[in-house]
């Protein structure tokens, strides 16, 4: 018998290669067919107007919504460590981990870029992937 407390899988959104291909990065989520609400995590019926959604695929990139850093101990992370909230373009809110300690300001653009090796998403300022490129 198999208990009811056993994670269903991994509710956090995946990084997915962009409609660009190659190292074009997107955020896999779902989007409402009645509504067109953009959802990050794997849900039966939407939120907003309970009708289905299907599989949707979103920019990589958006606008961080709120960030912290912190300072609690989390298994695969040393605090302190900053995250946040960023908005995807025309997308849903995805939690990220953000470099350093040190939150990225709210309203400021950030990029995903990948995931971490425990399944986290990460992100940096929209502006540090420009620098570097
Ligand atoms: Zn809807």
């Amino acid at each position: 018998m198999s208990s009811t407390t056993e994670p269903t899988g991994d509710p956090r959104p995946r990084v997915v290669t962009g409609p660009g291909g190659g190292s074009d990065l997107a955020v896999a989520g779902w989007r409402c067919t009645g509504c067109g609400h953009p959802i990050a995590q794997q849900v039966s019926r939407c939120p907003l107007c309970r009708s289905v959604v299907a599989g949707s695929v979103f920019p990589a990139e958006g606008e961080i919504w709120a960030s912290t850093c912190l300072r609690v101990r989390v298994p695969g992370h040393t605090p302190p460590f900053a995250v946040a909230y960023l908005v995807l373009d025309d997308g849903p809110r995805v939690l990220v981990h953000t470099p350093g300690e040190q939150p990225l300001p709210p309203a400021s653009r950030a990029k995903v870029t990948g995931m971490s090796e425990t399944g986290d998403l990460l992100a940096v300022a929209a502006a540090a992937v420009e620098e570097t490129a």
